[in-house]
């Protein structure tokens, strides 16, 4: 036999062999990833596609930065060749800004996790976070409410953070796993090119990549993190459900009148859209109001004064309360006291807002979007690429970093057993996985919205029902804060 075939035949069985001992070698990964290095080097000398990447993530936000973190730091992916682009500058922080940034994001307990393994929890706590340890939820029609919190307050429920301490603290994690993961900041992606499952190996099996300045990259798997007009989806032409709500969130920072513990999110169900005050520091809050683009449009002209007088009365006033509703409340309320009389926390006092911070004030406008497909053949979709939802229930990027941790699981898996990363199978197993836990999130959030859209009074008292009811079953609202906090 000829001697370069022996080497080949001797290399397969050592491939082999690193398979099958996996499982033993499981605690050894330095062993592993030098066996699976070796392999590897092989297989890409013999079909010569040395310059094909294994992964490309197309987008750099608060998403695609963690995905890149996250197989950067997965010792099964060590030996792949892994580029994160990004069509804008490099963020870095150097010292944290003395003003607060208005876009912040509630981070879920388990969104915390995935920022802890790859590295950058310990950064952002490091930079500026809050925690918080309770939320209060109320209806301005009827001032039923419900109350999230963990052991009353032995526990934090979730954090605020900047998302530029996010993407800071991502991109700095990045610069240490340079020999693992390359990054391209100013790198806009102009055009993809799919290959066709099932084609000839000698045509191009690969996703062909191009960058603005003309340069032309491929790889074995595509990850569109490229946010809600994702390019990657329109350009795979992925049917997507989505409708705009007819609404803008305002966002600002909040100077409160007094400093206090500020451990408590806030949220009124106002009938024109949810406003929601969620902590920053002891004298600090960051304000989300969701409202019709028309009054987004005039709380933004208003001057400083009279902005604070509309937030504080947006979250004091009783002028959507009306007697019949208030009294039926009441009752109700007073009923299930009688029969759960330990049940239910009381009721706490929104702080007061003094003034904002300076030129803090911007506007968003809301949508909701789900692409039917996360996956096709060696492409995944992930972040609001694949999803956008109201802000209402803070879980947007939470999603988005839910799918990271899926993602990332299933590649490393697929890695250590040898397996093609852009392979189909294990990207359905992650669109299947995803779609579990996003689509019921999704329609939750959805309904919430439209349901809380109303003030007719038959509306108003089944949902003050509903949350009355909610707020006194301790199992329930702990199985909501489960599934939201994942
Ligand atoms: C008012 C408001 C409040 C919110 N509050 C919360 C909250 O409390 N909690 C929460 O979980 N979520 C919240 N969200 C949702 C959250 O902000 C988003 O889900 C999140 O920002 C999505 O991140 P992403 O990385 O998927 O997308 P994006 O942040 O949109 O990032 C996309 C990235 O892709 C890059 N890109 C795009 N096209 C290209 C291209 N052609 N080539 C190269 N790069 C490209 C862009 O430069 C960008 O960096 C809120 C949203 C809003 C509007």
């Amino acid at each position: 036999m000829h001697k370069l075939a022996k080497t080949t035949l001797t290399l397969s069985g050592l491939s082999c062999s690193c398979v099958s001992a996996e499982r033993w070698l499981r605690r050894t990964p330095n062993i592993v990833s030098m066996c699976r290095q070796f392999v590897s080097a092989q297989q890409s000398n013999s079909t010569g596609h040395d310059d094909v990447y294994d992964v490309i993530i197309s987008g750099g936000g608060m998403v695609g930065s963690a995905m890149a973190c996250s197989l950067g730091m997965d010792p099964s992916l060590e030996d792949k060749k892994i580029l994160l682009l990004d069509a804008g500058h490099k963020k870095v922080m150097d010292s944290v800004p003395e003003t607060y940034s208005t876009r912040v994001s509630s981070i879920s307990p388990g969104s915390a996790t995935l920022l802890a393994v790859v590295g950058a929890w310990d950064q952002i706590k490091n930079m500026r976070y809050k925690p918080y340890k309770r939320m209060q939820v109320w209806d301005a029609c009827s001032d039923a409410l419900i109350i999230f919190d963990k052991d009353n307050l032995e526990e934090e429920m979730a954090y605020i953070v900047e998302n530029d301490v996010i993407v800071a603290a991502l991109t700095k994690q990045l610069d240490r796993l340079s020999h693992n993961v390359q990054v391209q900041y100013r790198s806009k992606v102009v055009k993809y090119q799919w290959p066709m499952p099932h084609q000839a190996t000698d045509y191009m099996p690969w996703v062909q990549v191009t960058l603005a300045t003309g340069e032309t990259l491929r790889t074995k798997l595509l990850i569109g993190a490229d946010g809600q007009n994702s390019m990657v989806r329109k350009g795979l032409g992925i049917p997507t459900v989505k409708w705009d709500y007819d609404q803008s969130a305002v966002v600002a920072v909040l100077r409160l009148s007094e400093p206090t513990e500020n451990n408590v999110a806030w949220q009124r169900f106002l009938p024109t859209g949810p406003i929601a005050m969620l902590p920053l520091s002891d004298s600090e809050s960051s304000l989300v109001w969701s409202t019709s683009h028309h009054v987004a449009e005039e709380l933004l002209q208003l001057d400083e004064e009279s902005f604070v007088d509309a937030v504080n009365s947006a979250f004091w006033s009783n002028e959507n309360q009306s007697d019949l509703v208030e009294t039926a409340g009441s009752m109700f309320r007073s009923a299930l006291s009688a029969l759960m009389p330990s049940a239910g926390s009381p009721r706490q006092l929104p702080p007061s807002v003094a003034a904002i911070g300076p030129k803090s004030r911007v506007m968003f406008p809301l949508g909701m979007g789900h692409a039917s497909e996360y996956v096709r053949h060696r492409v995944a979709l992930i972040g609001d690429s694949a999803h956008r939802v109201h802000p209402l229930a803070g879980q947007g990027v939470n999603l988005g970093f839910g799918d990271v941790a899926c993602l990332t699981h299933l590649l490393s898996q697929a890695a250590f057993n040898g397996k093609d990363l852009g392979a189909t199978q294990h990207l359905l197993e992650y669109e299947t996985e995803r779609q579990r836990h996003n689509l019921p999130m999704m329609a939750a959030i959805d309904l919430m919205k439209r349901l809380y859209s109303s003030d007719a009074a038959p509306l108003v008292l089944l949902r003050t029902f509903g949350l009355q009811a909610t707020n006194m079953l301790p199992t329930l609202k702990e199985q909501i804060m489960g599934f939201a906090s994942r």
